[in-house]
């Protein structure tokens, strides 16, 4: 098999394997690394089929992560991809009235981020082998909530590896905040910062572009690395569940082969529909891609209007995890749909971090009819966890809901009857305040734990482990710090300085 490489969005010349780019996060100019090509699944649709998650899993790791051995994914997949899971099979594909809720929230910590944080470290710590790298590999990352737990349950205590986690003070949900302040490893650090989600994503980004800082810390044996989905190690293993969804819906006689499915992806960085879009593009039949948003609405104009344009009020909802003005993530759709020229991306994204804004012209609008945007408030979000629990018995998340009402419109829209996949993204366990305040006004009253028992009487979904450990855990993690001071927190968690 020839060997796949990894090049920048936004500079030609750059040439990484799998391995470099995974190591290395986010590209020196500031790109993100994106495959030469996109490669071309290499069994059928009928066999994979046949096949269980981890196999087809590695069916799909195998083409992008080509400087890995076969024993080398093999065992990256079978740690990640194992009892951390409270299902065998992994990603289970649930049709309740007319839709598929592709359930993506069964790993260690009840999220989406699981299906490729419970594996990053590991494809990580081989990457760091194969490279002969000796520093620590300090992980970075910022997180609109779910991110950050699934990472620091991925790292702790993984040898070679420290990890940092800034989350929005005041941004995230009451339950994700206890899961990542109750981390226990030796190597881990959250800190709260007095600011936003893009606030901390664009610290982090800044921090990863200090060359002298990565001097200063190479001395000392640390090198930065990101867990966020900029990194091309969380995407690649994102695409593994939408190839399982079809290949599920082909093997129960819901799709032909070749028929289409449609997906319906509650969005905030673009990383999870960018992965079912690179499904697409591997051969995975796929109609609209349909892209799903809160009132934190930049993709929905964006997909309507052509322009990009972040200068607007940020909002915070009942789904903090798509909480998003800068979806990190569309830069590498934009560098494809450019004809990958690397300079005509990076003057967008120069404008998008000068004046907040670009406008694609209209032949590359045109190269956007994959996708549709649609959006759904706070309203809108309570009425269908209601009407679905009312209908189906059925109680989902808030982003998942997002998601589920904007299938809704965009049915009533099109009256499209294909075949459609519901990325559900989080247990409601994880936001169960907002769930049980949208099935009824009465809950409001209720502490937290309480309302988790009430959930469970509702909805006989068992509570999951990530909520059990939590009910009693002890606070470990009470840094906070002002955005411009993430640099010297840092320093002082490595003891630099
Ligand atoms: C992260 C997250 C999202 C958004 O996913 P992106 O890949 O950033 O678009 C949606 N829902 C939940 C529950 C999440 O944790």
């Amino acid at each position: 098999m020839s060997e796949l490489y990894y090049k920048s969005t936004r500079s030609e010349g750059i040439k990484m394997t799998a391995s470099q780019a995974i190591l290395q996060g986010l590209s020196k100019d500031g790109g993100l690394f994106v495959p030469e090509s996109i490669p071309q699944l290499d069994v059928s649709l009928q066999d994979l089929s046949r096949m269980n998650y981890q196999q087809i899993a590695y069916e799909v790791m195998k083409l992008f992560f080509t400087d890995f051995t076969e024993e080398e994914l093999k065992k990256c997949i079978d740690r990640a991809y194992d009892s951390k899971f409270d299902t065998k099979e992994i990603a289970p594909l649930v049709k309740k009235g007319d839709a598929y809720f592709l359930e993506l929230f069964h790993g260690a910590t009840i999220a989406f981020k699981d299906m490729a944080l419970s594996i990053l470290p590991h494809l990580m710590t081989t990457s760091a082998k194969k490279n002969g790298i000796t520093n620590d590999i300090v992980i970075l990352t910022a997180t609109s909530g779910d991110t950050g737990k699934a990472a620091l349950a991925g790292f702790a205590d993984v040898e070679g590896t420290r990890i940092v986690v800034f989350y929005p003070k005041d941004g995230v949900s009451p339950v994700q905040k206890k899961q990542m302040v109750t981390q226990r490893g030796a190597n881990t650090h959250v800190v709260g910062i007095y600011g936003n989600f893009d606030d901390a994503q664009t610290g982090v980004k800044m921090i990863f572009n200090d060359r002298e800082l990565e001097k200063e810390l190479d001395e000392a044996g640390f090198q930065f690395s990101s867990a966020n989905s900029i990194n091309i190690g969380r995407l690649v293993p994102q695409v593994a569940y939408y190839v399982y969804a079809y290949v599920t819906l082909l093997a129960n006689g819901a799709v032909k082969e070749g028929e289409p499915m449609n997906v319906v992806v509650p969005t905030g960085n673009f990383g999870n529909i960018l992965a079912a879009y690179y499904a697409k593009n591997m051969g995975i039949p796929m109609n609209k891609l349909i892209c799903a948003s809160n009132e934190n609405k930049v993709l929905f104009d964006f997909f309507r209007t052509g322009t990009y344009d972040r200068n607007r009020e940020f909002i915070l909802t009942s789904s903090p995890s798509m909480d998003i003005l800068i979806s990190s993530n569309l830069e590498r759709l934009i560098y494809l749909i450019t004809g990958e020229n690397a300079e005509q991306n990076k003057k967008f994204m120069d404008d998008l971090s000068s004046v907040g804004k670009y406008t694609l012209p209209e032949e590359m609008k045109a190269k956007l009819a994959d996708f549709c945007g649609y959006y759904t408030d706070e309203e809108g979000t309570a009425e269908i966890i209601r009407e679905t629990y009312e209908k189906e018995n059925y109680i989902m998340d808030t982003h998942t809901a997002v998601a589920a009402h904007v299938y809704k419109q965009y049915c009533e829209e099109t009256g499209d009857t294909t075949p459609t996949v519901i990325a559900s993204t989080a247990s409601p366990y994880k936001f169960t305040r907002s769930v049980m305040a949208a099935i009824d006004a009465k809950y409001n009253e209720e502490e937290d734990f309480a309302l988790i028992d009430k959930l469970h009487e509702l909805s006989g979904v068992a509570i999951p482990q990530a909520i059990e450990d939590i009910r009693s855990a002890e606070v470990l993690h009470k840094t906070e710090c002002e955005k411009e001071e993430m640099v010297d927190t840092i320093k002082k968690f490595l003891g630099v300085k």
